[in-house]
């Protein structure tokens, strides 16, 4: 296993299985997976299943350090692997696609924000946003969700600083 420092990682890369949404997998199935394909074991560090439950890939443990993993080439010893369980259908398994769940875009936003708070500065991107990466994964903008999440997310602090301003200057008016 080799590990490189938290400092390091200036992407997180989102992915998706590439596996039929109508079956199941596990973070052990792709762990079998990426074996198969020459990999030590699973490649990402995250693996977010249809229900929402996130399953451990690479080593995340040992404070101020992450293990390397092997999901973005170029990029690995920088970056964070997230994957979500699904990204094609059966009867078209090589148009990938947004197949994310309500429970795993909210599991995932939360992990997102989990690994930005340890890797401060990280920036969320899509596999196929990657230099050199000619790949369809994750299926969907990743960048631009992200930055849509944000938005939305910022937009009720924007709200309660405007009512505060004005409660503000009602108070003023009465003093
Ligand atoms: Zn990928």
């Amino acid at each position: 296993m080799s590990y490189a420092p938290n400092s390091a990682v200036t992407y997180i890369v989102i992915h998706y299985s590439a596996t039929p949404v109508e079956v199941d997998f596990t973070a052990a199935d792709i762990d079998v997976m990426h074996r198969e394909r020459g990999f030590r074991e699973i490649g990402y560090h995250w693996f977010i299943r249809k229900d929402g439950s996130i399953e451990v890939g690479r080593d995340l443990s040992k404070p101020g350090r992450f293990e390397i993993g092997a999901h973005s080439k170029g990029e690995n010893d920088q970056s964070i692997g997230i994957c979500f369980e699904g990204g094609v259908t059966r009867a078209d398994p090589n148009t990938g696609f947004d197949s994310r769940t309500p429970a795993q875009k909210r599991a995932m936003i939360d992990l997102i924000r989990k690994m930005q708070a340890r890797f401060p500065g990280a920036v969320v991107r899509g596999h196929r946003d990657m230099p050199g990466a000619a790949t369809q994964c994750p299926g969907f903008d990743a960048t631009a969700w992200w930055d849509e999440v944000q938005r939305k997310a910022h937009k009720p602090n924007l709200l309660a600083a405007i009512i505060n301003a004005i409660l503000s200057l009602f108070g003023k008016g009465r003093t």
